[in-house]
């Protein structure tokens, strides 16, 4: 196993903060996290987990192990007619796991095209894009207890997924390392067309001619269109969270800002969107030093050079603080703040 001390992360974060971790361990297969937890390096400092760290804003140095899980590799456990189970080690990229599927026509991803990070990294907040979440393909997955220094196995209902959320990121929050994920996928067609910059571009054609590939198309062009490159400008995707309300509050905006979209996800509750609410408060395109909110998309804060991770953080809280007093809706940022 490659551990390296004094490692310096800026490379390993998609915001390109500056910062150095005390270690970091590149671990090959489960056998390194056993040899990591019989030598007490596991229990013995704070332990951070990474991917691609395209969901972190590192505010410091880390003064702990960094652990990046770099295991490859996938398989098809079985597969029939008109579905596939396909286990996946964490440390595959999830873009080049969507181009993998599909090639093979093999639904139910296609949707989360484009989404950075490893795979490792899915089911920790749950994935989502255009309509589809990671929960809707997920059959299990496979993790390194950290505390009892054990493997041990979570399947989709133990993973408690929610909207950019799971067990993970709250009572598990820290403990397990995620080594694989097993999804299953459909071989039958299956577009889902429900979102509606998608219905668009499929106007008037019906399901059936619409190929997996035209899909994924389509998505890689708006998510271009409208997202930086974080090769480009730095950044780690939406900030926040799109706020869930009381649909009783959302009416009651509704009646002050007639055009606030407005989303309804169950009899009693309502979703904002945060991007939306940002730009009212002035925000789109704005610039702090070298820390900057997106001209195109007001949900993505980005590092246009030099800024820290606290330049990012205090932006980010000027922002919360304003949407509050205007609309008196807290946001919750997406992004972990390390
Ligand atoms: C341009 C851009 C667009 C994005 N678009 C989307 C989008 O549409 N939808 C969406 O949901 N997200 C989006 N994101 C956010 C991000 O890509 C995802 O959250 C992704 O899953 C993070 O993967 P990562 O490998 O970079 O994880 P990291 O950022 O390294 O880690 C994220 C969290 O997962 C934990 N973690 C990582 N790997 C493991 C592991 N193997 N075991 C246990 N814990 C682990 C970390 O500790 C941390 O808590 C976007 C980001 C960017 C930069």
């Amino acid at each position: 196993m490659n551990i390296k001390t004094d490692f310096c992360l800026k490379p390993f974060n998609t915001f390109g903060i500056e910062v150095m971790s005390k270690s970091c361990a590149q671990i090959t297969s489960s056998g390194d996290l056993f040899e990591l937890f019989e030598a007490g390096e596991l229990q013995k400092q704070e332990v951070l987990v990474i991917g691609e760290a395209s969901n972190i804003l590192f505010l410091t140095h880390f003064d702990g192990l960094v652990i990046m899980p770099l295991m490859r590799g996938k398989k098809v456990i079985s597969e029939n007619e008109s579905e596939v189970i396909l286990k996946v080690n964490a440390g595959e990229y999830w873009n080049s796991l969507v181009d993998y599927t599909v090639e093979r026509n093999w639904w139910g991803i296609e949707n989360l095209s484009l989404i950075p990070g490893k795979v490792g990294a899915a089911p920790i907040q749950n994935i989502g894009a255009y309509g589809t979440e990671l929960k809707d393909v997920f059959e299990s997955l496979e993790a390194f207890d950290m505390k009892k220094g054990e493997i041990v196995n979570f399947n989709n209902e133990e993973c408690g997924f929610g909207y950019r959320n799971s067990i993970f990121k709250n009572e598990f929050r820290g403990r397990f390392v995620v080594l694989s994920v097993t999804l299953r996928l459909s071989k039958l067609s299956n577009p889902n067309l429900n979102y509606k910059a998608i219905t668009d571009v499929f106007d008037g054609k019906k399901t059936t001619e619409i190929s997996i590939s035209e899909i994924r198309d389509a998505i890689n062009k708006i998510r271009e269109s409208k997202l930086p490159d974080p090769q480009k400008i730095k950044n780690a995707g939406s900030f926040f969270k799109n706020p869930v309300v009381e649909s009783k509050t959302a009416e009651q905006l509704k009646t002050e800002y007639p055009e606030i979209p407005v989303y309804k996800i169950s009899n009693t509750k309502s979703k904002l969107a945060a991007g939306w609410l940002i730009e009212q408060c002035g925000w789109k395109g704005k610039r702090i030093g070298d820390a900057g909110v997106h001209d195109k998309q007001a949900l993505v804060l980005v590092n246009y050079g030099t800024a820290t991770g606290k330049d990012i953080f205090d932006l980010s809280e000027k922002i919360k603080n304003s949407v509050l007093d205007k609309f008196g809706v807290e946001l919750q940022r997406e992004v972990l703040v390390v």
